[in-house]
């Protein structure tokens, strides 16, 4: 019999009381919490062959039930450490999901039925007493990680999701990396201030959610896109190093890295350069990285917006991989092919890309059509020259110096793009990623800091510049009189962001903190004198008080934490997140609230449009 001579007695309620559980005698040598408590010795997950013997008393959920003989079953039970065998002897009503307090000898298992899988695999405990804390349903979908769930679900019962080891491990990576955060700050000098969620408008470029206000109906509060403006009155107020881990609201579609709310490591400092800044943050992160892998990441490098965007056609680019873009415009200076005949040619090297399939090549064609390019012209390098319907249309000149330069080998696949500069850039950036990118989690840490953005990222629809990052980021120095000249797609900004592995992490910036510069850039921005004084008067105002000059920066937590975690999507390292489409199937939020609610808001509904 694998079971001790006695069998397994069965409680229905009362857990043994504090005087029953004998704590464990072990001293943890100062080995991080001691998890003992009234009714619990030790934790599942915890015990190894050093405890072989002890008399112990663990709670946790049944993850499976399997039947030996007659009498015995095995239960593995689970609590946030792990998993263990128990061995239960007698009839007893044990199902998935029970909640039980189980005491029992810890024992060797017979040699080959050990579980090199398990931490724990290599014993088992011998109950002698299990108590049944709580019942449970059958749950709604396995436990294990090998069924794939539907994702509404899980959100829906998240607290049986939750139980998951992945999701445990992820939270915990989450825990470890806010921890190592708030040390790395602090140990710079940071302090914590909490910054308000009923705020009026801070521009980050996306959709504010509003709550309406009772006491004035008709007006409205903006939930915070960033503490922006509260952390620069901050060093006007002489919080000369303020950091927040600080959840953000945006009213933007949801993706695989983006949700509705977001937590954001926000920083800001004064009487410091954008180095000072890149250097603060550095450490932050890599100590964050450190925290979780055990390897402290190499200094970040930096590249110029400009650079990044001639040799990845992105302003995130992802350094995992080659397949950079090549200038080729040169080459085609004198072409006779029309196609060819543009303001900039450039083009990628696909690496033993020639064996792709036509059906391919004319997906990938249509794929860039759907970007914006006019077209893409593909060629395969072949033994005997190059191979594509546009071969006939090159001088034999131009087919040797495009091989020089994309230093092209036989079985490579080429991809021009000829079009206006940055939609040649673009649509190759994209295409690049759509051949070569690696799922984020692949290979390893590659961080890059990317500097001198533009101050203005283009025009919007009724002519007015758009701010690259946002209207509060210092013109570079050297780029004032430029500004000044009005030739403003030409002015470099003091912004810079920190991009990992292809996902922009986060973005900050120099801060204007004169008045005047401030009140010039929003009126380019086409925010007139009385609209800035209404908006951002307050910011305007406290800045005749002695602004220190200051800078800062924030960056994704979720984003960093699910890189770390080895997860593609954010959803799976947020403990409650939204849908896709915005939903909470927990709570079913969002939800309508009734009409006397509506009415002491001074709110009316209208009809949904179809
Ligand atoms: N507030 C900015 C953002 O949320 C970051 C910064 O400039 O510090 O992107």
């Amino acid at each position: 019999r694998r079971s001790g001579d006695r069998r397994t007695n069965f409680n229905h309620r009362n857990p043994a009381s504090e005087a029953q559980v004998t704590s464990s005698t072990e001293d943890n040598g100062g080995q991080g919490p001691d998890y003992t408590t009234s009714m619990r010795t030790d934790r599942c997950g915890d015990l190894r062959s050093d405890d072989v013997g002890r008399q112990v008393t663990l709670c946790g959920w049944v993850a499976r039930r399997r039947e030996h003989g007659e009498h015995l079953a095995f239960v593995d039970l689970r609590d946030r450490s792990g998993i263990i065998q128990v061995v239960v002897d007698g009839a007893a009503d044990l199902r998935s999901e029970y909640v039980l307090q189980v005491t029992g000898q810890v024992r060797e298992r017979p040699a080959d039925t050990a579980n090199d899988a398990l931490s724990t695999g290599a014993i088992e405990v011998d109950a002698s007493e299990v108590t049944i804390l709580s019942a449970s349903e059958p749950p709604p979908f396995p436990l294990d990680e090998r069924t794939d769930v539907d994702e509404v679900l899980r959100l829906r019962h998240r607290y049986v999701d939750l139980r998951r080891p992945r999701l445990q491990k992820n939270l915990e990576v989450r825990a470890t990396v806010n921890s190592a955060v708030r040390t790395a700050m602090e140990e710079q000098g940071f302090i914590e201030v909490e910054t308000p969620m009923l705020v009026a408008s801070t521009p980050e470029g996306a959709r504010d959610f509003v709550v309406p206000s009772r006491k004035e109906p008709g007006s409205f509060y903006a939930l915070p896109q960033s503490p922006q403006i509260f952390k620069q009155l901050c060093m006007i107020g002489g919080i000369d190093r303020y950091y927040q881990i600080a959840r953000c609201l945006r009213d933007e579609d949801l993706r695989a890295d983006r949700q509705f709310e977001f937590m954001q490591l926000d920083a800001e400092a004064s009487f410091v350069s954008q180095d000072d800044v890149l250097t603060f943050i550095t450490h932050t992160v890599a100590s964050a990285a450190e925290a979780v892998t055990g390897e402290r990441p190499a200094d970040f490098p930096r590249m110029s917006w400009h650079e990044a965007r001639e040799r990845y056609g992105s302003d995130k680019p992802d350094i995992r991989f080659g397949m950079e873009l090549v200038e080729l415009t040169p080459v085609f200076a004198d072409t006779d092919f029309r196609a060819f005949q543009a303001p900039c040619v450039k083009g990628i090297r696909v690496p033993g890309g020639a064996d792709l399939s036509r059906n391919r090549l004319d997906d990938l064609t249509e794929t860039c059509k759907g970007w914006g390019a006019k077209g893409l012209v593909w060629m395969k390098v072949e033994a005997d020259g190059l191979n594509s319907p546009v071969a006939k249309f090159l001088t034999g000149d131009e087919q040797a110096a495009l091989r020089t330069t994309l230093e092209a080998e036989e079985g490579d696949l080429l991809l021009l793009v000829a079009d206006e500069h940055h939609t040649t850039c673009r649509i190759l950036g994209l295409l690049r990623l759509e051949l070569g990118r690696p799922p984020v989690t692949e290979g390893g840490l590659h961080f890059l800091w990317v500097v001198d953005f533009p101050l203005f990222e283009g025009l919007d629809e009724a002519g007015n510049p758009m701010p690259a990052h946002h209207p509060f980021t210092m013109p570079h120095e050297d780029d004032l009189e430029t500004l000044e000249a009005g030739d403003l797609l030409s002015v470099r900004s003091q912004a810079y962001d920190l991009v990992l592995n292809g996902w922009e992490l986060g973005s900050g910036s120099v801060r204007i903190h004169r008045r005047e510069i401030q009140q010039k850039i929003f009126s380019i921005l086409g925010i007139g004198a009385d609209e800035a004084q209404e908006r951002f008067g307050f910011l305007l105002d406290a800045f005749r008080y002695g602004a220190p000059p200051h800078a800062g920066f924030a960056f994704g937590m979720d984003r960093l934490i699910a890189i770390l975690a080895g997860e593609e999507n954010i959803r799976e390292v947020i403990a409650y997140p939204k849908t896709q489409s915005g939903a909470d199937p927990l709570t079913s939020a969002p939800t309508p609230i009734d009409d006397r609610h509506l009415e002491e808001l001074g709110l009316r509904v209208l009809p949904r449009s179809e």
